[in-house]
């Protein structure tokens, strides 16, 4: 078996630069950018456009629309 090295993919709050992990698996890295966003959404990750935050900075309001909790 050889040993190989291949780029990862994690997802960081563009707020707070929280890393997400899942609680489950322990991960923070994915081969693919899609995995990562994927398993961040399920989680409560909210994309917007090319930023994503964590579910402590932002949420979604009653338009369906991505916001900020706190103001920067
Ligand atoms: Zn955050």
């Amino acid at each position: 078996m050889a040993i190989f090295e291949e780029k990862c993919f994690g997802v960081q709050c563009d707020h707070c630069r929280e890393v997400y992990m899942n609680e489950h698996s322990g991960f923070i890295l994915w081969v693919d950018k899609n995995s990562a966003k994927e398993e961040a959404d399920d989680s409560g990750w909210l994309g917007d456009g090319d930023k994503i935050y964590c579910p402590n900075c932002a949420e979604i309001n009653e338009n369906d629309e991505v916001v900020l909790k706190v103001k920067e």
